[in-house]
């Protein structure tokens, strides 16, 4: 028996972990005691994490024109791809990478797709997710984010939570507002709906769908400027839904605090102009020097930050403003002909259907991964790669601190080190042989990687503790964030009275195929694979329905008869979609919205009418 330490992949939590092997064989994967994310805890997810590597979603063997392939053939074929249409130019090409690699994987990625295909078009699922807030509060702050680490919220005396889903989207967070709940912090919980985390906030604050850089900034000028509200401000409140006596109770509480947290998931707030103002009333705080405040943006996909740190970026680096970025890439039309697709499957983005679509777009479609997707289906080339307990590699955490994923067991089936596919592919497409091992991989990610340079990989991986330094972007303080943005105006009316929100739940683990190839969650998810609709349990009642059974919504872009499921926490006035379900989204909610500064995209919330089909 040996054990090995790892991160768990499943979140952007980023648990410490051990992995226990038995004869060759993962046996399973239990909580470090000494990580600071999960100080010794796991939830359901890493719990089940030594399942991943004999996952029944395995992708075992290269795949070429849908049928089974050798390794010979499939790269020949994805060569040839690939190449016919380089011939359009770089801009033809599109190359997209997972926030699941390591930063060696995706370090190789950014080498495939600038010297290889020589594409600007570069970009990361996980800043598709997290994009927009982190570069609001860069922009602000005017420094590249770290976040602190989790245990420092539990240090806190006041803290401001702005995602009431936390306990889904960051288990361990959550738990540690839960221990600073228990030792007497003030704990203020500020949201459009209640995902489960009300019930631990001192303070209750509710404000509409999409209002919630209004009710940020009014907070921030009121702490600039105690005294009465002007009518500015109480305007703007009431447009937000903001109940007046909540808001002065959080303003006092966090004028008295002496160590705030502000905590934030991606997945909930994701515009540029709320994480400026959260930047802002940090800022604010800390000038008095009478208090200390923090920002934890927690983020969306385990190696979220190496993958931005090793530029998986548009453009060449870190330079934004030239290659097109993920939504740019999948919108419609496409601009290009060949995607190469890593480590994740498009269909999280866009929807089966919408991959469908895209496929019919696009000339050539090459999928690597490590396990069966929508995406690897559709793809004309599927190619196997090793995953998480099959590769050495690293993982850069919330606070830039670098740790260690060991490989544990062989290879699955036929799969191979990405490095490695990528140096066989760019060589067969006639380019440059690319570094392929670990020490290369190393050497160039300490060459070209500012605040990677002093890393010592040996003692990395040996379990001594490196801090990488934020990665400067070269884009930093180029643009203005609007400091007036107002809530997005729903026009509820008497023909839609209702704001259709699409917004993540603990079911949006049911589209991560890797979750679906272990037991104990795939059955907890079996209900959140259809969509659903969440309402009110009063909205339900009002139009004589009850869980279960379907309503009609509709909205300026289209009509759905979906079933219902009730939660308290959704305000009567308010449909909430699963973000999981990515073609009614679109087809209710139309295009995602692209923030063209960030170019990250968001749904924005829509007007909508309910009608219950059996009285119409
Ligand atoms: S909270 Fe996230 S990182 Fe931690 S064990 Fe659960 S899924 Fe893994």
């Amino acid at each position: 028996m040996s054990r090995q330490f790892a991160i768990c992949p499943f979140c952007g939590c980023g648990c410490g972990m051990h992995l226990e092997v038995f004869d060759g064989r993962l046996i399973a994967a239990l909580p470090s005691q000494v990580h600071p994310a999960g100080a010794g805890r796991l939830c359901l997810r890493g719990w089940q994490a030594g399942t991943l590597v004999q996952s029944s979603r395995r992708l075992l063997v290269p795949q070429a024109a849908g049928k089974q392939a050798s390794w010979e053939d499939a790269l020949r074929a994805a060569a040839e791809g690939i190449r016919a249409l380089a011939a359009e130019g770089p801009q033809a090409l599109g190359v997209l990478g997972s926030g699941y690699l390591t930063n060696e994987e995706a370090s190789a990625t950014r080498l495939y797709a600038t010297q290889a295909l020589r594409t600007p078009n570069l970009d990361n699922f996980a800043w598709a997710l997290d994009g927009g807030s982190i570069w609001g509060l860069e922009q602000t702050l005017c420094i590249p984010y770290r976040s602190p680490v989790l245990p420092e919220i539990a240090s806190a005396d006041v803290i401001l939570c702005l995602s009431s889903s936390l306990c889904a989207d960051n288990p361990q967070a959550a738990g540690y507002i839960m221990a600073a709940a228990e030792a007497g912090a003030t704990v203020i919980v500020a949201d459009e709906v209640d995902q489960g985390l009300r019930e631990l906030s001192t303070l209750w604050v509710q404000h509409k769908p999409g209002a919630r850089a209004a009710l940020l900034q009014v907070l921030w000028s009121a702490l600039g400027a105690p005294g009465e509200l002007s009518a500015k401000q109480r305007d703007t409140l009431q447009q937000a839904g903001v109940d007046a006596g909540a808001f002065a109770e959080m303003c006092a509480a966090l004028r008295k605090a002496k160590r705030l947290a502000l905590v934030f998931s991606t997945t909930t707030v994701q515009t540029p102009a709320e994480a400026a103002h959260i930047a802002e009333i940090v800022m604010l705080l800390n000038a008095s020097g009478q208090q200390e405040a923090a920002v934890f943006a927690l983020r969306a996909q385990c190696n979220s930050v190496g993958v931005n740190d090793m530029g998986l970026v548009p453009g060449e680096g870190r330079a934004r403003e030239r290659g097109l970025s993920l939504y740019e890439m999948l919108a419609e039309p496409t601009p290009l002909r060949a995607l190469v697709v890593i480590g994740e499957g498009l269909e999280k983005f866009v929807g089966e259907q919408g991959l469908q679509a895209l496929r019919e777009r696009l000339d050539f479609l090459l999928y690597l991964g490590g396990y069966q997707t929508a995406t690897s289906e559709l793809a004309d080339v599927a190619l196997p790669m090793t995953t998480w307990g099959e590769t050495e590699g690293t993982f850069t955490c919330h606070d830039g601190s670098i740790w260690p994923l060991h490989q544990v067991v062989p290879p699955t089936g036929e799969s191979r080190y990405l490095p490695e596919i990528l140096r066989d592919l760019s060589v067969a497409q006639g380019g440059p042989p690319l570094p392929a091992d670990l020490p290369s991989l190393r050497a160039e990610i300490s060459r070209q990687v500012f605040g990677y340079r002093l890393v010592n990989w040996e003692q990395v991986a040996a379990g001594q503790r490196a801090v990488a330094s934020a990665v400067p972007s070269e884009d930093s303080a180029e643009v203005q964030i609007p400091a007036d943005e107002l809530p997005v105006p729903i026009e509820a009316g008497p023909e839609r009275p209702y704001t259709l929100l699409v917004r993540r739940d603990t079911g949006s683990w049911a589209c991560d195929p890797r979750a679906r190839g272990a037991e104990i969650v795939e059955r907890e998810l079996a209900g959140h694979r259809a969509p659903f609709l969440v309402i009110n349990p009063q909205t339900c009642r009002n139009l004589e329905t009850r869980e279960g059974r379907s309503l009609t919504i509709s909205t300026a872009f289209g009509s759905q008869t979906l079933p219902v499921r009730c939660s308290p926490g959704v305000p009567p006035e308010v449909v909430m979609l699963p973000w999981q379900f990515r073609d009614v989204a679109r087809a209710l909610a139309g295009p995602l919205h692209l923030d063209a500064a960030s170019r990250a995209g968001y749904h924005l919330p829509v007007a909508a009418a309910l009608e219950n089909p059996s009285q119409s």
